[in-house]
């Protein structure tokens, strides 16, 4: 068996011990003489599956009571729609937008009210966060809106924007269980699972009960959109996606075991310290990031010269580090080097870089 240290920036990287308990389960789970997928979503293993991700969630990331947990279909994307659709009373929302996703979210919510952008980043590539304690938060404004951590980009959030009293709404699909998080700061966090907790096809929202209309906001506003019929339901007003929670439910519990949203923590500055020491004394490749903005999960870098990009990217796949192509809107390379990447990954991959180094210099 072959197995490459995976960069991607989702789908990506999953722990090799999950992968391994569910191929051991996959004919037989548990007794019951079927797989995960092929079993309903209304049997009992099914059920012991869902409660059991939806609880070890809790515990990790000390999600209170008054905060419903979905496992939801339509990626991140679809709450892009569903945030104004089930938020927009007053029919204003105020948006920063530092990133592609922020700016996805922030064009959809102007088809269902006013979206407001109230800072950017884009002036310089989005490659910083703005200063983000006194802005002009409107006095109508159903919600803030943040995307907390930059896929792209590889900017992160070090501190959460002052909002002035309004809820804060966040898009954390690729910074989900990377660090402990103060949940009560959040009216909705939502995040698609497939960069750093699952396979694609979940996507996890968590919303303060208050936030969850009795009937969404927006006219016409799709059954399946509106917060209230899943959370009404436990997830299961339709059939979920069933064997995606099932892997998240497994990497709850290998986060749990590896110790917790504080150990994921230790385990990721480690790892991106590794990497950007070496971005900060190389003389050949330079970070695209502000350093006081960097992410831990996503990182950015260039040689400065587009054909020594492309014979680097070349080389590293060959040599096992795959998937380091920056995104096709910003060129370059991109580390993502989320939870499941083990630090020896990103060491091996510095010294790589080190020799490709030397060689082009
Ligand atoms: C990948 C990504 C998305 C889009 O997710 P889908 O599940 O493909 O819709 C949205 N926001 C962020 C921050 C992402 O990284």
């Amino acid at each position: 068996m072959h197995r490459v240290y995976n960069f991607s920036a989702g789908p990506a990287v999953l722990p090799e011990e999950v992968l391994r308990e569910a191929a051991e389960e996959m004919l037989d789970y548990k007794g019951t003489g079927m797989s995960v997928m092929e079993m309903s979503h209304r049997s009992a293993a099914f059920d012991e599956i869902i409660q059991t991700a939806e609880q070890d969630l809790r515990d990790l990331m000390g999600i209170p009571d008054n905060y419903k947990v979905l496992f939801l279909q339509g990626g991140a994307s679809q709450q892009f729609a569903a945030v104004p659709m089930n938020l927009m009373k007053n029919g204003v929302a105020d948006y920063i937008v530092t990133g592609q996703w922020a700016k996805k979210a922030y064009q959809e919510a102007q088809k269902y009210g006013k979206a407001v952008k109230i800072a950017t980043s884009e002036d310089k590539t989005f490659s910083y966060i703005p200063d983000c304690s006194d802005l002009p938060i409107d006095d109508d404004a159903d919600y803030v809106y943040i995307c907390e951590n930059n896929t792209i980009y590889g900017t992160k959030f070090k501190t959460l924007p002052n909002t002035k009293g309004k809820p804060l709404v966040a898009d954390v699909s690729s910074c989900f269980l990377s660090e402990p998080v103060d949940v009560t700061k959040y009216a909705v966090i939502y995040g698609g699972v497939q960069k750093n907790v699952g396979p694609a096809g979940v996507v996890i929202a968590i919303i303060r009960e208050d936030m969850i209309p009795e009937k969404p906001p927006v006219e016409n506003t799709p059954t399946m959109l509106a917060w209230k019929t899943q959370a009404d339901a436990g997830s299961l007003y339709n059939t979920p996606p069933c064997y995606g929670i099932y892997i998240c439910g497994k990497v709850f519990q290998w986060i749990k075991k590896m110790g917790g949203l504080e150990a994921m923590q230790k385990h990721n500055i480690a790892k991106a310290k590794v990497l950007y020491d070496f971005l900060d004394e190389s003389k050949l490749f330079k970070g695209t990031v502000r350093k006081e903005d960097r992410s831990l999960m996503n990182v950015p870098f260039v040689t400065g010269d587009k054909e020594l990009d492309a014979k680097f990217v070349k080389e590293a796949t060959a040599a096992g580090f795959v998937n380091l192509k920056g995104h096709r809107t910003v060129g370059g390379m991109r580390a993502s080097i989320y939870n499941a990447m083990p630090i020896e990954g990103v060491e091996k991959l510095v010294e790589f870089m080190r020799k490709f180094e030397a060689e082009n210099a």
